[in-house]
């Protein structure tokens, strides 16, 4: 029987033996189309080299990289389940069994294995070897039911697992891929040829990973790395970043406001700072100044370091639009940033103070009316605040531009929010998490970019350690000296997203005040966390920042931009519970001052992760490595709303694809877009969850 081809855009339902229970399972997980089923790749290979026959299993001689992992494949002789006596856990346990021995599997607390294996079923299972009390054994294996050996042979060395879904098991997928890469019809070529010049065609990359053939390379197919991965990649990124350069495109197109700044008033401005600025940052206010003068629309980007004196560039745009009739707003993402900087601007700015407007959520209404009328009347030329800047009932009277401090926090709705309010406002989005380049273009799409590459100069190294939790002691006692030199010291302690900390029991800060209390009893001690009322929290923050008192004991709440040069120790408990980049933001705020400074850890566990920051100081080497560890997703926090969702494409691994894609984004653009190309754009624009290209 031979069919015709079926475009990929067909329902998964014509294919075969897809009951409706199974038809369900696939809807559940959001495949419809046959395009939707090829894309989901299997998440491992199996090679059959990698097996392991039963008698050959010993805990030594294995390879580091695969910390003992093992594979095997055999036959369910015995199962039982019980209950541990110690623990009351559910325990199942199985008797593998192939021709050569037997091996014990045990997992906890999944009673419902009893259900899904059964004596005689065919199991292939991969985890840690390890030896139990009764020999060898695999502990919480993963594993994947083989079906019997004439119904479901395995012919192939490579063998694909993919997630199971409801009622469909890995292998009913498989059976369900294989008649779709049969039946589907190849699809249209979207990409240009130099990118897809050395990639197989879209269909054949899709046989060899859902087939692979005998001699593909194993550690390829692993990583994501075959040039059939790169080819679904390069779609995707292609697609991306099409639509990026079109929003680029779109905004250099709109007139944007002038501000009719001049050298002379830009050298009276930074006669009015304190120091001088730092070559890095006289380049990136020279870019600012091009780019309000240029006539078009400023999306920027400038990143740098904590402590290479984003701020201060951003005061100088602020008071740039300010003293020519303008408005400017710094959005923060927390109120005590908030008050800082503005307290920070007032001190700047002197007997101009009152120019400067702070807009919080937590203000009193009276408060608050006055605030937005001052700010609707352009009376208000600075206004800083919180996300209480979105709110609707806030109007500018000439808002020309908007600084976001630490925006990865902000959702891109909210930003478009703000865009409409002032028309089109210039915007400036300030980052000290560094991060490559191709990630910012993944994570702000369309953005020009300002480097400060440079610290301001003085700066003393601060000394980093990390201590096991039972040699705390010593990072007490550094304490303990620099508060007799007259230094104060930050202690924080670890709580969940700063948003969502209302919602936790504050149990480790309140045992780590207890335990500072005993330690320093005579010590004035402010504890401040996310729970508190605003004016309260301002209260505690105010009496440590006038030196008043000497120990902070903080969340996370501190992990942006508080400023107390006085403050030379650091120390953060129970440390393996943050990124590294959080890590280093938090070290960023001691070594502000004249005075040496010290950042000491806390940890008994992930030592050679937090190792990174003992080695280094540079926030690009540990944003990277922080990247590398945990992936884009955790390194920009789980509510970041402008991360593209790919199905193959990994900003990480992928990320020189990425750039090549936008330079042939580029170039497709300038020769212009069919009516067809834009509408296979807009399709892939809506997969990948992406803005409109529109
Ligand atoms: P960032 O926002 O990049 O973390 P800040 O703007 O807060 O850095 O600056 C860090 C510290 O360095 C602040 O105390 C600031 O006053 C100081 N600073 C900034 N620029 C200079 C400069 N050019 N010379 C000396 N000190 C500076
Ligand atoms: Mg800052």
């Amino acid at each position: 029987m031979s069919l015709a081809p079926l475009p990929l855009s067909t329902k998964v339902t014509v294919l075969r033996g897809l009951g409706p229970a199974r038809a369900a399972a696939l809807q559940e997980a959001g495949l419809d189309t046959l395009r939707d089923l090829l894309w989901s790749l299997p998440y491992r290979y199996v090679d059959r080299g990698s097996l392991r026959t039963l008698d050959s299993l010993e805990l030594r001689g294995f390879e580091a990289p695969e910390g003992g992992v093992v594979t095997v494949l055999g036959t369910i002789q015995d199962l039982r389940q019980s209950t541990t006596r110690v623990q009351h856990m559910a325990l199942t346990e199985v008797l593998l069994a192939d021709d050569t021995g037997t091996l014990r599997l045990l997992w906890f607390n999944q009673p419902y294995l009893g259900r899904t294996l059964k004596v005689g079923d065919r199991l292939l299972a991969f985890g840690p070897l390890t030896m139990g009390r009764q020999g060898l054994e695999l502990r919480s294996p993963q594993f994947e039911l083989m079906g019997r050996e004439e119904e479901t042979p395995w012919v192939r060395r490579f063998l694909p697992l993919y997630r199971k879904l409801g009622p469909l098991t890995g292998r009913v997928r498989q059976r369900l891929v294989t008649e779709a890469l049969g039946r589907a019809h190849p699809p249209e070529e979207w990409l240009p040829l130099d990118l897809s010049k050395d990639l197989p065609d879209t269909l054949t990359a899709l046989r060899l990973l859902h087939e692979p053939p005998d001699e593909s390379d194993a550690r390829a197919l692993e990583s994501g790395s075959t040039p059939a991965h790169r080819r679904l990649a390069a779609e995707e990124l292609f697609a991306f970043a099409l639509g990026v350069a079109l929003r680029r495109a779109g905004r250099l197109k709109r007139r944007g406001l002038v501000v009719p700044t001049s050298p002379e008033l830009r050298e009276r401005l930074k006669a009015y700072l304190p120091f001088k600025l730092t070559g890095a940052q006289r380049r990136a206010f020279k870019e600012i100044v091009d780019d309000v003068t240029s006539g078009r629309v400023m999306n920027r980007l400038l990143q740098g370091d904590v402590g290479s004196g984003k701020t201060l560039v951003a005061f100088l745009s602020l008071a740039m639009v300010a003293e020519t009739g303008g408005q400017g707003a710094l959005l923060v993402p927390t109120e005590v940033l908030a008050r800082q900087h503005a307290a920070s601007f007032q001190r700047l700015l002197g007997p101009e103070a009152g120019a400067m407007q702070l807009l919080l959520g937590g203000m009193k209404a009276a408060e608050k009316r006055a605030a937005l009328a001052r700010i609707a009347s352009g009376e208000a030329r600075y206004v800083v605040g919180t996300h209480a800047l979105f709110q609707e009932s806030v109007a500018f009277h000439r808002l020309q531009l908007v600084v976001v401090d630490e925006q990865h926090r902000f959702g891109v709705k909210q930003r478009e929010a703000l865009k409409e309010k002032g028309g089109d406002p210039h915007w400036l989005v300030m980052s000290a998490t560094p991060i490559p380049r191709s990630l910012a273009l993944a994570v702000f799409g369309d953005l020009d970019q300002s480097v400060l590459d440079e610290l301001p100069p003085g700066r003393q190294p601060i000394t980093t350690k990390l201590h096991r939790p039972e040699s705390a002691e010593r990072a007490w006692e550094l304490v303990r000296r620099e508060l007799a030199e007259g230094r104060q010291a930050f202690v924080v302690s670890p709580s969940i997203d700063p948003s969502d900390e209302g919602k936790v029991q504050l149990r480790d800060i309140q045992a780590m005040e207890a335990l500072l209390r005993g330690i320093f009893p005579d010590e004035p001690i402010e504890v401040v966390h996310g729970r508190l009322k605003a004016d309260e929290m301002a209260a505690r923050m105010g009496r440590f920042v006038a030196g008043a008192s000497k120990i902070l004991l903080a969340t996370t709440v501190i992990e942006v931009g508080v400023d107390v040069p006085n403050a030379t120790v650091m120390v953060v408990d129970h440390a393996e519970r943050f990124g590294l980049s959080q890590l280093h933001q938090l070290r960023g705020r001691v070594g502000r001052g004249a005075h040496r400074s010290h950042f000491h850890m806390i940890s008994g566990s992930e030592t050679e992760r937090l190792q990174t920051l003992v080695e280094t100081q540079d926030g690009f080497r540990i944003a990277q490595k922080d990247l590398e560890l945990r992936g884009p997703g955790e390194f920009f926090g789980v509510r970041q709303a402008g991360l593209p969702q790919f199905q193959v494409a990994d900003l990480v691994r992928d990320r020189a694809l990425l750039l090549r894609c936008r330079e042939a984004a580029d170039r497709a653009l300038a020769q212009g877009l069919s009516e067809r190309q834009m509408d296979w754009l807009r399709r892939e624009q809506a997969r990948l969850r992406l803005a409109d290209v529109s």
